[in-house]
Formats: C-alpha cells, structure tokens, sequence
C-alpha cells in the first residue's frame, strides 16, 4: 500500500490554493458584512458566488472531475477529493463554489447519459459554469425510500410527458435543467421502472422555497405536463433509478471530503483560540478540559481523512463500493458534526454568534447527516453486510 498523495495530485492542490488565495479571498474580504448577515441566495453574496465559479471554471478547478471531451480535466476522483477538502478547510465560504462537487447544481457523470449531439446544448454550458442545474428525486411522499416516488411519465408521440411533484431540490430557484426522475412502469419501480430525463427550465415550473436552519435553501419543482422529447433520456429507459443511486455513490467521496475540510478548518480555528484566548491566568490550551476534547478531534480527523481517500481510491481502480460509501457519508458526517460542535465550545459565547468562525460551518454540517441519504439509511446499508 502506498498512502503518499501522488506528486501531480500535490502540483493541482498547490495551484488551488493559489487560486483560492488570488482569486477568491479578495472577494470573500470585499464582501466580509455581507456574507455574516446573508444567505447564500440573492443580492451581492450570490452574485459573488457566480463570479467565483465564473472564475474558476475558466482557470478549470471548478469542472476539474469532468472529462476532457466536454471541457473537464478528466481529474481522478482521489484527485477531486483532495480539492474539494481543500476548498472547505479554507474557510472560505464563498470557496465552496470554486468546485463543484458536492454541489448538485455543478456538472456531473451523469449528463453524460444523454446522447452525444445533446452535449453542447446541456453538458458543456454547464461545465464552463454558464448554466447551473438541480437533480430532482426526492418527493414529499419519498424521501429516504426514494423508490415510492410518484412522479410519472408516459410516452407521447416521440417524446414522454411528466407529472409530478418534487421537494427539498437545491438550487431548484436558479437551475437551467433538472434531472427528473419518473416512474415509466409501476409494476418495476426500482428494479427496471424509473427512468431520469432531463427536463429544461421552460418545462417546469418552481414552487415555494423552503427555508433551512443552513445559508442555502431548496425549493419545491412541479411538473404539470412536461414535454420532453424521446433523445432526454438518461442512459436507458427503466435504468434511472440504478442511475440515481451510482450519482449519490460517487458523490460520497466529495460529501466525507467537504466533512473532512470543515472539520480540519473548526480545529485549525479552535487551536489558534485556545492558544490566545486566556482564562484564569493561562491560555485554554493549558486546561486539560479543552486540550483533550481537540485531541479527540484530531484523532478523529485522520480516520475521517483514511476512509475518505480510500473510498476516492477504489473509485479510481472502477469498483461500484457501496459499503465503504455508506461508511463515510455516514462517519463523515456525523464526525464532523461532532467535531464542529467541540470547536463551537473552546469559542464559548462568541461561537454562538453569526462571526463566530464556527456557527455557519455546524449549521451547515447539521443538513449533511440528513441529505443524500440520512445516516439511519446508512446503517440500514452497513448492517446488511453484516447480515443483519
Ligand atoms: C437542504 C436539503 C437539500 C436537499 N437537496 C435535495 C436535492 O437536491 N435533490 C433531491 O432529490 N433531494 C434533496 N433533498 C432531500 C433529502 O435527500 C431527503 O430529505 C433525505 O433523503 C431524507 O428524506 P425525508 O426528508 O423524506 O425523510 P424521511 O424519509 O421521512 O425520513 C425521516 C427520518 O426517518 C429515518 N428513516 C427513514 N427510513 C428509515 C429506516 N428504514 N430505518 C431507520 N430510519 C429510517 C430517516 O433516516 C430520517 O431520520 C434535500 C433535503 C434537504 C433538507
């Protein structure tokens, strides 16, 4: 076993930070009020956003996982994993935009399930950052069992028309493009009878936002007829739902990465407090009640960071593993969570307020261990390869 970060993967992480530093910082700084007292959505802090992934998807970072026939780097998943850590233990909040993963508004593998003389219309804009989009799976009847979704298409002519309802779908407000998934035969459902169209703006219409305890809120999707022609399939007919769930697999790489970054970011902020901030004639740090607490963090830290990795790695060698997906989108988030919850602590009152380093970063941590599969659904995993 070799556990060094190979040297071209070292090269790419410096270039980032550079680009962070340059590029993103002076923003962050410029904008420093606003971001405290806003939401990522709306005014300055999201026009701020887009210039970041403007920025960055012309330097490349932000498509970097993509491959190179449609303007990607064709950077390895261990590759991405390493960027997208990097970018959260900035702490930066506007960093989270320079790459897109984990975000579902950013490009995916997936897209790459539409026909290739559909490239050009939906993948590559959204590659350079010029249209976002939004996957749209969950419904208010299903969420965790994603299975009993009720959305339904059927086939029209030369196209299928779409009927449903979607919720809690991030960037719903602003995305170009939806992937939808729909049921197209009900006796099936998961096992050959849910299939994912791309469905454009024009199609569907969004409803009302829903407001989160984090700085970014979903929005409900409804779907009253839309008509898509037969080439906005995904991949193939009835496979949507295989589809689906080998997008929220990949994905778990970059979610433990995005853990791992803001867990390393809340010690780096909780340490450097502890060192200054003095109580009863001595630093923090020189209390065993706060000095313990950070080396559980630390110890935490590289097994989250070893579980990662090594899920990014068996990514890269072609492996489909689910089981060591669930573990970490499992500990990951829960660890981080944890971590971030220690940190707040060593700032006492001030890691409650909203310029605190820390607030944001657990409020944010708090929607992790719910979206993309909550952590009981990951146990559900875990436990059947035990047997259970
Ligand atoms: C901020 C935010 C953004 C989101 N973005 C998207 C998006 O872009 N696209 C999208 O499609 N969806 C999105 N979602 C939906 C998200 O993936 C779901 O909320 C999540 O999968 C849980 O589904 P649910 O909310 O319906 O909870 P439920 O399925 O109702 O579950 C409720 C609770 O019961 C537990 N539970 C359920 N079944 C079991 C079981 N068998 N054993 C033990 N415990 C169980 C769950 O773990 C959970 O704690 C988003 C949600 C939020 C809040």
């Amino acid at each position: 076993m070799d556990f060094r970060v190979p040297e071209e993967l070292a090269a790419l992480r410096e270039s980032f930070a550079t680009f962070l530093a340059r590029r993103v910082r002076p923003i962050e700084e410029t904008l420093a009020d606003e971001l405290e007292s806003a939401e990522t959505e709306g005014g300055a802090v999201s026009d701020a956003a887009r210039e970041v992934v403007r920025r960055s998807a012309k330097e490349g970072f932000y498509s970097a996982h993509m491959p190179e026939s449609v303007g990607g780097w064709g950077v390895s998943t261990l590759g991405t994993t390493l960027l997208v850590e990097d970018a959260a233990r900035s702490g930066l909040r506007l960093g989270m935009f320079a790459i897109a993963p984990p975000n579902p508004s950013g490009p995916t593998p997936l897209l790459l399930e539409l026909p290739e003389h559909l490239w050009d219309i939906y993948v590559r804009p959204v590659v350079r950052g010029e249209k976002t989009m939004c996957f749209a799976l969950t419904e208010p009847e299903a969420g965790s069992d994603a299975q009993a979704i009720r959305t339904k298409a059927r086939p029209d002519g030369d196209g299928w028309v779409l009927d449903g309802h979607k919720h809690y779908i991030t960037n719903a407000e602003q995305a170009d493009l939806a992937v939808v998934f729909a049921v197209t035969d009900p006796e099936k459902r998961a096992a050959g009878g849910i299939t994912a169209f791309l469905v454009p703006r024009g199609q569907y219409h969004v409803g009302k936002k829903q407001h989160t305890i984090a700085d970014s809120h979903p929005s409900e999707i409804f779907l009253d007829g839309a008509r898509v022609e037969g080439d906005h399939v995904l991949g193939e007919v009835g496979k949507g739902f295989l589809s689906a769930m080998r997008f929220l697999n990949a994905g778990r790489a970059y979610i433990g990465a995005q853990c791992l970054g803001l867990a390393e970011y809340c010690l780096d902020q909780a340490v450097a407090h502890a060192q200054a901030r003095t109580a009863f004639g001595k630093p923090l740090a020189k209390f065993q009640g706060v000095s313990f607490p950070l080396a559980d963090c630390k110890a935490e830290i590289e097994a989250m960071r070893w579980l990662t990795y090594h899920l990014a790695w068996a990514v890269d060698q072609g492996e489909q593993p689910i089981l060591d997906s669930s573990i970490v989108k499992y500990y990951d988030t829960e660890r981080a969570y944890a971590i971030a919850d220690r940190c707040l602590q060593v700032f006492g009152g001030m890691g409650l307020l909203r310029e605190g380093p820390i607030e944001r970063v657990l409020r944010h941590l708090r929607v992790l261990r719910i979206v993309e599969g909550a952590s009981e659904i990951q146990k559900l995993v875990i436990s059947r390869s035990l047997g259970l």
